[in-house]
């Protein structure tokens, strides 16, 4: 046995498995077992990732972990159950909850995301950070994606794991997700270091997008080549998939994805009458800037060319106009 952060895994390892036991086979998976049914989780997808349910109670799993010898005090440390503030005794973290394992890359479970089957808040309860859980470097899935990753070249990124699950059912295997905050530079590492590109696939919301943006400059900050997907009204990958089918969801909606340059453009005309000749000269002073900021001499060019062949305009102008911008700007 090998010290504290093994002994913190395994608990977890007995803690998925007693979700996953209660989620199928007993009376209180009940509820759970509604849920998902109602939500259309296949059993295949229920195996692959090891979805389980928390019990509407107080000590099931602390009643398991006692059992089994391991140090309660640890076990709070690892996040997996609470202390009560009179010192009298330890309650379980996770109730009345379908209880999602989270891997570190090897495809050890190092923590949950618990999402409530009612209206609780909050709607996603994840476990802390641990010796053995660092939320801002682990990216769900990844262990299960990253041969799918490196034979494609390609990485699919959503915000929820349900997204990564979904996409999953719908035949893509090379999806994960960040864990309920914003992508952090060293998840940004993890993934080039295993995908040369990447596939932003944001809710379609205005934090999604928002979220989008900012994502999209730590990955190219990285060297990740971008590409942004786009979901219609306010939708996400799991509610699209199950709206408009999977074949829908790859075709128009991974395989219709932008460039980074393109979304960007396509966001800038957001609210602006491309007649209104005012509005049209401010939608290309500002893609004129992003371009700018473009480090390849080819991309420039191709934009450019795309900005004059829309607007009818000369390349010459265009270029022109974009040197006053620099000179302006520096
Ligand atoms: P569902 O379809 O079950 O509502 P979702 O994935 O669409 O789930 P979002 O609200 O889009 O949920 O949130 C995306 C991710 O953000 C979740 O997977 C979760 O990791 C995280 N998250 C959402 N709400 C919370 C919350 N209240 N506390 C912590 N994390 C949250
Ligand atoms: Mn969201
Ligand atoms: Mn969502
Ligand atoms: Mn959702």
């Amino acid at each position: 046995s090998g010290g504290p952060q093994e002994t913190m895994r395994s608990a977890h390892e007995l803690a998925a498995k007693l979700y996953y036991h209660v989620l199928m086979l007993t009376e209180q998976g009940s509820e759970g077992r509604t849920y998902v049914k109602d939500r259309g989780f296949t059993k295949e997808q229920i195996e692959h990732f090891q979805i389980g349910f928390a019990p509407d109670r107080w000590d099931a799993l602390v009643t398991v972990l006692n059992k089994r010898n391991f140090s309660l005090d640890e076990m709070v440390k690892a996040s997996l159950i609470g202390e009560r503030e009179s010192k009298e005794g330890y309650f379980d973290r996770f109730r009345n909850r379908l209880m999602f394992p989270i891997w570190d890359g090897q495809g050890n479970v190092i923590a949950f995301g618990g999402r409530t089957i009612s209206d609780e808040k909050p709607k996603y309860l994840n476990s802390s950070d641990s010796p053995i859980f660092h939320k801002g470097q682990t990216l769900y899935g990844l262990h299960l994606a990253r041969p799918s990753i490196r034979k494609e070249g390609v990485a699919v990124l959503f915000e929820g794991y349900v997204d990564v699950i979904a996409a999953w059912g719908a035949g893509m295997t090379n999806t994960i997700a960040t864990l309920g905050t914003a992508l952090t530079e060293d998840q940004a590492k993890v993934i080039r270091r295993n995908a040369e590109t990447v596939t932003i696939c944001y809710d379609s919301d205005k934090a999604g997008t928002k979220a989008a943006f900012r994502s999209a400059a730590i990955l190219e900050q990285v060297g990740c080549v971008v590409k942004v997907a786009q979901m219609p009204d306010g939708l996400d990958p799991d509610d699209y998939i199950r709206t408009y089918g999977a074949n829908r969801f790859k075709s128009d909606v991974i395989g219709a994805s932008l460039t980074l340059m393109s979304f960007k453009m396509r966001y800038l005309r957001i609210g602006k009458n491309m007649q209104n000749e005012a509005e049209r000269m401010n939608y290309i002073e500002e893609v004129l800037t992003e371009i700018s900021t473009l480090s390849r001499a080819v991309e420039r060019d191709h934009y450019l060319r795309q900005l004059a062949d829309e607007f009818s305009l000369s390349l010459d102008a265009l270029k022109q106009e974009q040197y006053q911008i620099f000179r302006a700007n520096r």
